[in-house]
C-alpha cells in the first residue's frame, strides 16, 4: 500500500483542511441591542477571537457564517479591517446551528477535513485547534471537551433529582468539532434532506453518531474555552484573554 504522510493525501496532493466559523446566532440570552459576535471584548469584536486563532493555525481557509444581510458588513468591518486573509468565503447561515453549520458545509466542498467552531468561543488557541486537527486524521471524526467538575443530574418535569450519572464519565462538549470532510457533510444532507431526527440537536458529533453510527473521539481542550453566551461570560472571556494564552487544561 502507498505510503500515507501527514498532510498529504495518498497521491501525493497536500490535504485542505477549511475551518467553519459560526456567527449566525442570534445571542438572544445575552440580552443586550448590538449582537453578541459583534460586542467588544477586550477592544476587539469578540468574533475577531476566534478568527485570529483559525487565521495563526494550520487551517487552509475559513468559511465565515453569519446571519443573513450581515455578510458585507462582515467583510469590510470584520475580515478585511483585520487582515483574515484565510477567510474564503461569508456566508448566510440559518434558523438552527445545524441549518448555519450545513452552509457551511457546503462552501467548504472540496475539502478533506473539517473543523467547526462557534464563534461564541473566543478563547481556542492555536494548539486546541491543532490537536482537533491530529484528531481528524487519526479517529476522522472528534470533538473537542473537557471532563465536568460538578455533579450532574437529570431532572423530571417537576424539577425533582431523577438520576445522577457517573460524573467520572461526563465531559462537556466544546468546540472545534473536526471530521473527514464527506462524512460529517454526507450526515448533515442527509439529515436535513432526508428528513433525519432533528430533536435536541446542539452539536455536530451528535449528527454524526446519529446519521451514521460512527464513533467519535473526545479530546481534552481546556476549561478556558468558554462559549461566551450570557453577559457574566464577558468578563471571564475577558480576564482570560487579557491575560494572553487562553489554555489552561487543569
Ligand atoms: O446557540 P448556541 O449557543 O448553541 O450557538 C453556538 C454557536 O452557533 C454561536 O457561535 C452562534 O453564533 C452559532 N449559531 C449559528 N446559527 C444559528 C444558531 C447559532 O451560527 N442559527
Amino acid at each position: 500500500m502507498e505510503e500515507r504522510t501527514e498532510g498529504k493525501k495518498m497521491n501525493g496532493a497536500p490535504e485542505k483542511i477549511t475551518a467553519v466559523v459560526l456567527a449566525a446566532g442570534r445571542g438572544s440570552r445575552m440580552g443586550s441591542e448590538i449582537q453578541k459576535q459583534y460586542m467588544e471584548l477586550a477592544g476587539r469584536p469578540l468574533i475577531c477571537y476566534a478568527l485570529a486563532a483559525f487565521q495563526k493555525s494550520a487551517v487552509n481557509e475559513i468559511i465565515l457564517v453569519t446571519g443573513a444581510g450581515e455578510e458585507e458588513f462582515c467583510r469590510r468591518e470584520i475580515v478585511e479591517a483585520y487582515g483574515f486573509s484565510k477567510v474564503a468565503a461569508i456566508v448566510p447561515g440559518g434558523k438552527e446551528r445545524y441549518h448555519s453549520v450545513y452552509e457551511g458545509l457546503k462552501a467548504a466542498a472540496g475539502s478533506d477535513y473539517v473543523l467547526i467552531h462557534d464563534g461564541a468561543r473566543p478563547c481556542v488557541t492555536e494548539e486546541i485547534i491543532q490537536a482537533a486537527i491530529d484528531g481528524a486524521r487519526q479517529y476522522r471524526a472528534c470533538v473537542i471537551a473537557m471532563p465536568v467538575k460538578d455533579t450532574i443530574k437529570v431532572a423530571d418535569e417537576q424539577g425533582f433529582a431523577l438520576t445522577t450519572p457517573d460524573r467520572s464519565r461526563l465531559w462537556m462538549i466544546q468546540t472545534p468539532q473536526a471530521f473527514a470532510y464527506r462524512l460529517v457533510y454526507d450526515a448533515y444532507r442527509r439529515m436535513l434532506s432526508e428528513g433525519g431526527d432533528l430533536d435536541g440537536v446542539t452539536d455536530d458529533a451528535m449528527v454524526v453518531e446519529r446519521m451514521t453510527g460512527g464513533k467519535v473521539q473526545l479530546i481534552r481542550g481546556s476549561y478556558e474555552n468558554i462559549k461566551v453566551t450570557t453577559p457574566e461570560d464577558l468578563a471571564v472571556a475577558e480576564s482570560f484573554l487579557k491575560k494572553g494564552g487562553c489554555g489552561d487544561t487543569e
